[in-house]
């Protein structure tokens, strides 16, 4: 699991998060509201997607945002903020969770989910129709999942 690190001397701070994650946020906000600074606070799932687009498009220059989720939802969300126009310098994605990667299986159609979080894997067995495939860097955004091509054995 990341950790978030306090950045101080913003304008306003943004925390947009869900349980989980407002634990991992915990001390930044303690340190916010401890030294009295302006901040802002949306929670992951009680907001439709419309309304956080609408919230971050409306933030000015100066605020710093920290996105806290799970990662299968982070790396949606930190697309749409660097949509939006937030740089790497204003803002910080922390991730919990068991990071998953969708494989394609290019005969049955099937998607098979593995766990990234330790190794590079490179190759796996579709669950559905057992055919071995080999998981190339070729990523599906309408399948969310990455191609499997079969292996050569
Ligand atoms: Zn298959």
């Amino acid at each position: 699991m990341d950790s978030a690190t306090f950045v101080p001397g913003k304008r306003k701070y943004l925390f947009c998060t869900d349980e989980k994650g407002g634990a991992i946020l915990q001390s930044i906000i303690d340190q916010v509201v401890d030294k009295n600074l302006s901040f802002e606070m949306v929670f992951i799932g009680k907001v439709q997607f419309t309304d956080l687009v609408a919230w971050l498009s409306e933030q000015r220059m100066g605020s710093y945002l920290y996105i806290a989720a799970h990662w299968n939802q982070l790396k949606a969300i930190k697309q749409l903020a660097e949509e939006i126009g937030f740089s790497e310098e204003e803002a910080q994605y922390i991730g919990y969770g068991e990071k998953e990667k969708n494989v394609f299986c290019g005969r049955c159609h099937g998607i098979t989910t593995i766990d990234t979080e330790n190794t590079e894997q490179v190759e796996v067995d579709c669950i559905y129709c057992n055919l071995r495939l080999e998981i190339s860097n070729h990523y599906s955004r309408l399948r969310d999942a990455y191609l499997g091509y079969v292996a050569k054995l």
